[in-house]
């Protein structure tokens, strides 16, 4: 991650002032001293952020924003604009381009820092996500299903009901989206529930003890919660409580009296924001998914299934039960490809693994652990009912031909080499793999001995 903060300003003196204040902070600076200067540098340095000064000798600090929001290359960079003007419409244009902050100067340090602290927080996950997600990529596991298509959801908690209305009814004509109205109670015990709202906004003055900034702290630490954006309604933004409320996790400060528009905008930012992350955030998941399951049959893969074992003995050395490990191998599936094409084959690996997953316990594992090479672990169990399995599964795949997608049928047989876990706490421990090379003999033996069949490993009884 780019280490530095962007200070854009055309006056040098302000710039030096701003690279003080933030070398008392930690942090290392760079410095632009007009528009184009600060895009070009914004896309070769990758600052972690930048302090935007609203007016520039070329282009101003809006369009810069502009600029840097549409180039994928410097989109998600958070941008503080700092500016002499208190123009309410020169904030609401800010906010449209894009803008994360909108600090007036004089600047209140401490509200800086905590603004710049709670910005890079807000970029590190973000950063982390994207750079799993980008590996899940790179690994090959970068299938992602769309995400529901939600309402835009906020939820107002305030000192009571009668301004909760009002804060409504404030915001309504500017956002789209569900506003619910909440107590602090409700906020936390729904966080529990599945309607989790994108954005939170709490008034600090809560009447509970603790009040609103507590409410923050909270929804911040809840499982729920704590991906959505927090706001806290405060009645003067720059004040030493608005720095705590940053560094407690608040993701926003909205000043009262609340302006519905300048909310409404930011509230729509917050949503983005939070979208985005969901979206990186399931695309890793999905990722780790991948990583573990065969992607066209959904069983299990070969290095789930043989650190899984590993497991699975492991257990067993523990209890003494005794585990048993079967590897099936579809029989001359060559042929099947060469007379239907490689679709069909498919379609038969697809169905088989279905099957080899419908006769056996949900708790027993199932992988495809080669091309037409299955394997099936069930724990705590013994020869005969390892055995009575196995047999029950050759049936399974024999009994019904596959219909094929094109309307034809194809008779299918496996072959099963199934071998029993010592699991003797006493005795010699062997290890999962070598169980599933003996299994890999056993199987070798049913090919050999005419196919469909099942082949106990001598060394197992
Ligand atoms: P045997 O009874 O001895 O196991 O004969 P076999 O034909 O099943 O075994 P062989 O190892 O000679 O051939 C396996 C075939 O499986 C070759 C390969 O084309 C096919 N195969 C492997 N992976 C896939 C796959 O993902 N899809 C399809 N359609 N075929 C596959
Ligand atoms: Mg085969
Ligand atoms: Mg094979």
């Amino acid at each position: 991650m780019a280490e530095k903060i962007l200070i854009v300003d055309d006056m040098s003196v302000n710039r030096i002032m701003l690279k003080v204040k933030l070398k008392e902070a930690c942090h290392d600076s760079i410095q632009a001293g007009d528009g184009e200067t600060a895009l070009r540098v914004a896309r070769e340095e990758q600052p972690k952020l930048i302090l935007l000064d609203m007016m520039l000798p070329d282009i101003s600090g809006i369009e810069v924003c502009r600029r840097l929001r549409a180039d994928p290359a410097t989109s998600h960079i958070p941008v503080v604009i700092i500016t002499a003007s208190t123009d309410r419409a020169r904030r609401l244009e800010a906010l449209q381009a894009g803008a994360d902050e909108f600090l007036v100067k004089p600047l209140n340090e401490a509200i800086l820092l905590a603004r710049i602290r709670s910005l890079l927080r807000a970029c590190e996950t973000e950063d982390e996500l994207r750079l799993r997600a980008a590996t899940c990529g790179e690994m090959g596991f970068n299938e992602t299903a769309a995400a529901f298509d939600m309402p835009d959801h906020v939820a107002l908690i305030a000192p009571d009901s009668a301004t909760a209305m009002n804060w409504r009814a404030m915001l309504t004509p500017h956002f789209a989206g569900r506003i619910d109205l909440v107590t602090p109670t409700a906020a936390l015990a729904d966080a529990d529930g599945q309607q989790v709202p994108d954005v939170y906004v709490v008034a600090a003055n809560l009447p509970a003890a603790g009040s609103g900034l507590r409410l923050v702290s909270d929804l911040r630490s809840r499982v729920q919660s704590r991906h959505s954006a927090v706001c806290l309604v405060l009645p003067d933004a720059a004040g030493e409580v608005a720095a705590m409320a940053l560094d407690l996790g608040a993701t926003d400060l909205f000043p009262l009296p609340l302006d519905p528009e300048e909310t409404a905008l930011r509230l729509k930012l917050h949503v983005r924001r939070k979208r985005r992350t969901d979206q990186l955030r399931r695309q890793v998941q999905d990722g780790l998914r991948l990583a573990v399951a065969d992607p066209l049959t959904g069983l299990y893969n070969r290095r789930y299934a043989l650190t899984h074992l590993e497991r699975v003995a492991q257990r067993a050395r523990e209890t003494g039960r005794r585990y048993a490990v079967m590897v099936l191998d579809l029989d001359r599936f060559k042929a099947i490809n060469d007379s239907f094409g490689h679709a069909a084959g498919d379609k038969v690996l697809e169905t088989v693994a279905h099957r080899l997953r419908d006769n056996l316990r949900p708790s027993d594992l199932v992988a495809r652990i080669g091309g037409e090479e299955f394997l099936v672990a069930l724990s705590d169990t013994t020869l005969g009912s390892a055995r009575i399995a196995a047999e029950r599964l050759c049936r399974a795949i024999e009994s019904t031909p596959v219909a094929l997608p094109d309307g034809r049928e194809v008779h299918v047989t496996i072959s099963v080499g199934l071998a029993l876990g010592n699991a003797d706490p006493q005795g010699r421990s062997e290890a999962a793999r070598e169980v599933v090379e003996r299994a890999d003999t056993a199987l070798f033996a049913a090919k050999t001995e005419g196919r469909n069949q099942v082949t106990i490993s001598a060394s197992a009884a």
